[in-house]
């Protein structure tokens, strides 16, 4: 049931590691586990990530698995019910939900999709991923090597400014609040983005994003709040949007 105050609210995720307890791409191929997933942790920092992605994947078909197999590992992904329970209640109260993710478009569909979640999204920003006639997956950059590069200052990847591609949501429309959910390096980049007084950075504790916000003090100008589990979170989110516990559409609780 939207919320009587009708403001306009834009809450964009990342993905691994705040949505979902994984990161997708080491979920995939170490859970393969052999020669494929020795090679994920040996070729680390020697090649692009995505294209490293891609690689392992091709690898992956090479020995006859399917992308049902695939399917079937993501669905092993720990997603907890207390993050599921959060996304639905931001969607009643009215907010537009966007996902901006390193991960790869059939990843995150897949993980979306078996909870039950994917239609409460708006838009998925991440790097597009694709079958073949054959059935290989193909991983590609978001920001590929076809467009001029991004010049991004903050510590993002080739692939992917994350701060860009908010700051196109953000320019699409008015936004009453912007909200932003991450616990990473890249994260830090569209955590800049967002404006004082009305913004909120919802930054994963003890990781990486906590970090690079502790060693540029200043340099986020909305409020940031701290959260250290999906438990944490949900409660965070309830006061966010002003729902007692107890108002809490029973929708919510199907995770
Ligand atoms: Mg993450
Ligand atoms: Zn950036």
């Amino acid at each position: 049931m939207p919320s009587s105050t009708a403001s306009k609210r834009l809450v964009v995720f990342d993905f691994d590691w705040t949505l979902i307890e994984a990161d997708t791409d080491i979920w995939v191929i170490q859970g393969q586990g052999g020669e494929v997933a020795r090679q994920q942790e040996a070729l680390y920092g020697t090649m692009q990530w995505t294209d490293l992605q891609d690689q392992l994947l091709g690898q992956l078909y090479d020995q006859g698995i399917t992308r049902q197999d695939l399917e079937t590992s993501l669905r092993g992904i720990p997603f907890a019910p207390e993050m599921a329970a959060a996304l639905r209640l931001i969607k009643s109260q009215g907010a537009e939900l966007c996902i901006i993710s390193d991960s790869n478009s059939f990843y995150i569909d897949t993980v979306l999709k078996n909870h039950g979640l994917d239609q409460l999204f708006s838009k998925i920003i991440t790097n597009p991923c694709h079958f073949d006639t054959d059935g290989r997956p193909h991983v590609t950059r978001l920001h590929g090597l076809d467009q001029p590069p991004h010049h991004c200052t903050m510590p993002c990847n080739v692939n992917l400014c994350k701060g860009r591609e908010l700051q196109k949501l953000m320019d699409s429309q008015t936004w009453d609040q912007v909200i932003y959910m991450g616990d990473s390096t890249n994260d830090f980049c569209p955590s800049t983005r967002l404006a004082a007084h009305t913004d909120v950075v919802l930054a994963r504790a003890n990781m990486l994003l906590e970090k690079e916000i502790k060693s540029h003090p200043g340099a986020i100008k909305a409020k940031v709040v701290y959260w250290n589990s999906p438990a944490d979170a949900i409660a965070v989110i309830h006061t966010l949007f002003g729902v007692p516990c107890r108002d809490i559409p029973s929708t919510i609780h199907r995770a």
